[in-house]
């Protein structure tokens, strides 16, 4: 079982602070994952959700691990907008370099947001054309037959 023996690399920033080789600021605890504050928030109260299992990233995030940890997603965003009075809250994965992660030990980030923030957001979005939809579609669909 993966979780009662969890990966720890030792050359990894999350790693070490999950054993608690470096301090951390831990709002909670479970047996799959360590909730704690970003040390460089986006706004107070950014918590980075973080599953004990090493893994560089989502993808290789086993699905029994991934249920377990996203479970507590709710509970924490409930509890993160209480306790920051804040008007929403974004929940993303940086998942790879070109995505920004920079910490490769997978984890969520729960951001709350007040109106009028600094943050921009959304992302620019744009617009498929011809059957560039119906392309990506099938090439999605097709991955998603074999794994
Ligand atoms: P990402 O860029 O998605 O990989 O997110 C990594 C996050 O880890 C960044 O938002 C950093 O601010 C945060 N971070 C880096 N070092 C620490 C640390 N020692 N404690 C808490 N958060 C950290
Ligand atoms: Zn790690």
């Amino acid at each position: 079982m993966h979780d009662s023996v969890p990966a720890h690399d030792p050359s990894c920033l999350f790693c070490r602070i999950l054993a608690g080789e470096i301090p951390s600021s831990r709002v909670l605890e479970t047996p799959d994952a360590v909730a704690i504050l970003d040390i460089q928030p986006v706004n107070f109260g950014h918590v980075l959700l973080v599953p004990r299992l090493h893994h560089a990233d989502l993808a290789e995030l086993p699905d029994d691990v991934a249920a377990r940890v996203a479970t507590l997603l709710p509970r924490l965003a409930r509890a993160i907008q209480a306790a920051c009075k804040a008007d929403g809250l974004n929940v993303v994965i940086n998942n790879g370099r070109a995505a920004g992660q920079t910490v490769f030990h997978g984890h969520w980030h729960l951001v709350p947001r007040f109106v009028g923030d600094a943050v921009r957001w959304p992302w620019p979005q744009g617009r498929y054309e011809g059957d560039a939809m119906a392309v990506t579609q099938a090439a999605i669909a097709l991955q998603l037959t074999s794994t």
